[in-house]
């Protein structure tokens, strides 16, 4: 699989690290924090991760990326996107 990194092109995903699902959100309280630290949704299709670049540009990435089938949308520097 190949990542579309903003700075370095198209480069191979063993270069990055993956975090996971870009989609949780730091609760301001305690509330929620459990969910937050170990609740996740587990899509079978299109999902928002997030993937670091330890072998490039040291990048954290929002990589669009369909779970069934590995295809990628693109990728957005993770400190601009919106959620
Ligand atoms: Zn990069």
């Amino acid at each position: 699989m190949r990542l579309p990194c903003p700075f370095c092109g198209d480069r191979d995903a063993s270069e990055f690290v993956y975090r996971g699902d870009a989609a949780p959100v730091r609760p301001a309280t305690s509330e929620g924090f459990y969910d937050y630290v170990y609740l996740r949704e587990n899509p079978a299709g299109p999902m928002r991760e997030h993937w670091y670049h330890a072998q490039g540009c040291r990048n954290w990435l929002v990589v669009t990326r369909d779970t069934r089938t590995h295809e990628v949308f693109g990728a957005v520097l993770a400190r601009g996107a919106a959620q």
